[in-house]
């Protein structure tokens, strides 16, 4: 017996969702989306992140991120083409930052985090290896994925299990269903619309919010990647850098503003990237300050923020069709990707037993 899927959205989120489901015999996918992979749009976040892999989620619920590693680090390992590669990743941490209403929450500050199990070759820094204005630090092997490359590979893979991409907008999740490229209704939806949430009429979740992200990408090359706890520009103003794999230039960041959402960026903000990496990293432009960075552009993109955390979850709509959530990831959209997309592929799972069907989850 055949399911019928339509997946609503082509970022990271969407595309994994359709990978995973496309991997069984018995599911027929399509994904409908208003931007796809080669769009460089203020509502399509996917294309602006980094992308590395910093675990954000707290002990207590990091299995989205936890699932994802081992096959973002087999895809670093043997397949090229995905453009992922190894990145050794360092976190210098303040003791300002690490109380008052500015803390960091996410782990990846702990002193004990979490992912020292998961990601190899975790170490604390000694002091020697810490710059001015930081007390502590920590090493480990990441990743930097170049997210242009990324996506283009995603949907590859989606083709060659026979998911079918129609480019459509929908103002209401209840129409997705009639968009499958079978001749029937789908009866399950997978909405994966990212900040679209907040307006997709059937879902209009108001928990959500943007996350401004403003970055600058250059040509200079800069290893490791760096990243601080805090900067002394304010708390939406953050620090970290990264090298895209293949040529994708080296990403210097950034901000985590929290309800703004301005698309153009701001030259004053610019300029303090710039100054705040080459103070750190002077090698990066060899020693000739912000004179010595060689701009490919400067970029926004949107984190589609949630303020109670990512959605990932299965609701009936009033005609019966099935909707499996999966959005709201913030700033990690990435590196929770295939935990959440094994979590949505759970959910559909769950819904075709619930109507007493009787399938085998067959691999293609
Ligand atoms: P999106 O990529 O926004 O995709 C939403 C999709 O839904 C699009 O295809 C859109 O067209 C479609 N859509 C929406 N509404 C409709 C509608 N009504 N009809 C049809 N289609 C619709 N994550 C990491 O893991 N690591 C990082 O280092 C990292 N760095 C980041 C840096 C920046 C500056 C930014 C902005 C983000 C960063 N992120 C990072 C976060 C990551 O980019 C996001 O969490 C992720 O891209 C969200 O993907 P998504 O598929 O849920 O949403």
């Amino acid at each position: 017996m055949t399911n019928t899927i339509v997946v609503v959205g082509a970022g990271v989120s969407g595309l994994t969702s359709a990978l995973l489901l496309s991997k069984s015999k018995s599911n027929t996918v399509t994904v409908i989306a208003k931007h796809m992979p080669g769009d460089y749009d203020i509502e399509y976040a996917s294309p602006w992140a980094g992308a590395n892999f910093l675990p954000m989620s707290t002990r207590e619920d990091s299995r989205w991120e936890r699932r994802t590693w081992p096959e973002i680090k087999r895809l670093a390992e043997q397949v090229p083409e995905a453009g992922i590669h190894f990145q050794t990743s360092r976190i210098f941490r303040r003791e300002k930052d690490m109380e008052g209403p500015s803390c960091p929450t996410d782990p990846m500050f702990d002193r004990d985090p979490w992912f020292q199990s998961v990601l190899p070759d975790y170490r604390e820094l000694n002091t020697a290896e810490i710059p001015n204005g930081y007390e502590t630090g920590c090493e480990f092997t990441s990743v930097c994925i170049n997210t242009a490359m990324y996506l283009q590979w995603l949907v590859g893979q989606c083709l060659l299990n026979g998911v079918v991409f129609k480019r459509v907008i929908i103002t209401h999740i209840n129409d997705a269903k009639s968009f499958s490229h079978t001749s029937k209704p789908a009866p399950i939806v997978i909405n994966a619309t990212g900040l679209g949430s907040l307006r997709l009429a059937g879902v209009q979740d108001k928990s959500m919010a943007p996350s401004r992200g403003q970055l600058v990408l250059v040509r200079n090359e800069l290893h490791p990647m760096f990243t601080t706890s805090g900067t002394e520009d304010g708390i939406t103003e953050i620090f970290y850098t990264m090298q895209r794999p293949a040529g994708g230039g080296t990403i210097l960041g950034g901000t985590y503003d929290v309800g703004n959402w301005e698309s153009v960026p701001d030259p004053n903000v610019a300029l303090r990237i710039m100054r705040r990496i080459v103070d750190m990293c002077p090698e990066i432009a060899n020693g000739k300050g912000i004179d010595g960075l060689d701009v490919v552009r400067h970029a926004v993109g949107l984190r589609p923020y949630r303020k109670s955390g990512v959605r990932v979850e299965k609701e009936k709509l009033e005609d019966g069709t099935w909707v499996v959530h999966n959005y709201g990831h913030a700033g990690w959209g990435y590196q929770g990707s295939y935990g959440c997309a094994e979590g949505v592929v759970e959910l559909v799972n769950e819904i075709r037993r619930e109507n007493g069907e009787n399938f085998h989850d067959e691999p293609k």
